[in-house]
């Protein structure tokens, strides 16, 4: 839910910066509201550290303006500096200070706005309880886990209690069972808190897991900006949906209408929908259809074709190349006629070099102009 209570927290205004000639950011603009958390998810280059360090002014804009609750905290003229945004950031690398123990690291920002002895050891143990990390206050660092290390930087930034929270890839450099915990943890615990987060991420599992609203961005500019389910459902860009998950790719040419939206590709007619803002989808133009492994569902073989394709669904037809088990499920690579690749998912072992049938949903298959 995105709480509606006016005034963003933070605003971005057609924010840029370049290094050399190159444009990493393009004019950006973006409203977060008080107690929102928004996960901005993009490719590898994509300008989304840029961003972040932007907001907490660990650089300087060449253009546009960035404000915190009203407040113009950087343009190319004026900085505020980190320190006095009422921002706090965690690393990716936890930057922790090593010869400090767990509880010196996290009473350092305290320490520095000179908060009395008691007062300050009360904040940093309610800190390591949120975090469940009592009993590790006279650990240094190098003596913790990846998990503990980045749950001390977590508490480090919760407790001078920031206006905004920025996460840069706060999850990467775990492995695979403790990140799917701890995003679940920390989705949590910023809510229960009501903390207003920034999140970056190259996850799309980590953005899902912890967002109110998604800002996908693509060659330093916003290529979505919406709820996870909006953003799931209706890609913006034939970009979005690949990042989103939407790997299968047939391509061929407009051949519905605004009503009727359809691509004429190697497997036959297939209707789609339209998910692109001001499309560039013009009959008979150039036009590529994307859907998740998800989408497609496997056509016993006895199936009556007539009948799916009374429920706006399209039949797609492939040969078996590969299929492996993959834990819950088998993940099959089949070909079209033409050489084009799908993956499916199905419950049941599908053999190699077998002709098979599958359901796609319009609703599923989502319209590109190229
Ligand atoms: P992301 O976080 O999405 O991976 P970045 O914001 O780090 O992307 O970088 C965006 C683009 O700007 C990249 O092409 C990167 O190589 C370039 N870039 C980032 N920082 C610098 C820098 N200090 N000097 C030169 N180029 C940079």
């Amino acid at each position: 839910m995105v709480p509606v209570t006016g005034k963003p927290l933070l605003e971005v205004r057609n924010l840029q910066k370049s290094y050399g000639d190159y444009k990493a950011l393009t004019g950006l603009s973006l409203e977060l509201q008080e107690g929102e958390i928004i996960s901005v998810l993009g490719p590898s280059g994509c300008g989304k550290s840029t961003l972040l360090h932007l907001v907490a002014g660990l650089s300087r804009p060449d253009g546009g303006e960035i404000l915190l609750h009203g407040q113009t905290i950087a343009t190319a003229a004026k900085m505020l500096p980190p320190e006095k945004r009422g921002i706090n950031m965690v690393f990716q690398d936890y930057a922790l200070w090593p010869h400090l123990n767990v509880f010196e690291n996290v009473a350092y920002g305290l320490k520095e706005k000179r908060m009395p002895a008691q007062q300050m050891k009360d904040k940093v143990a309610g800190a390591l309880a949120l975090l469940q990390l009592e009993g590790f206050e006279r650990r240094l660092p190098p003596q913790l886990s990846g998990g503990q290390q980045q749950r001390v930087a977590i508490a480090r930034a919760l407790v001078t209690e920031p206006r905004l929270m920025l996460l840069d890839e706060p999850l990467s450099n775990l492995d695979m069972r403790l990140r799917v915990e701890m995003r679940t943890e920390m989705s949590v615990l910023f809510r229960r808190l009501r903390m207003s987060v920034f999140h970056v991420t190259h996850d799309p599992e980590e953005a899902f897991a912890m967002a109110d609203r998604l800002l996908l961005m693509r060659s330093g500019a916003i290529d979505q900006f919406d709820t996870p389910f909006a953003c799931y459902h209706k890609p913006a860009s034939r970009q979005a949906a690949s990042l989103l998950g939407a790997i299968n790719v047939l391509k061929g040419q407009f051949a519905g209408t605004a009503e009727d939206p359809a691509i004429a590709c190697s497997a036959g007619r297939i209707s789609g929908i339209l998910c692109e803002p001001g499309g560039r989808l013009q009959v008979n133009g150039p036009a590529e259809l994307r859907f998740r492994p998800e989408a497609l569902a496997l056509l016993q073989e006895n199936s009556d074709i007539a009948g799916e394709r009374d429920r706006k669904t399209n039949i797609l037809e492939a040969r078996v190349v590969h299929c492996v088990f993959e834990g819950t499920r088998w993940r099959t690579l089949a070909e079209t006629a033409r050489g084009e690749r799908l993956y499916l998912f199905s419950e049941d072992y599908v053999e190699t070099d077998k002709d098979i049938r599958m359901v796609l949903p319009s609703h599923a298959a989502y319209l590109y102009g190229l």
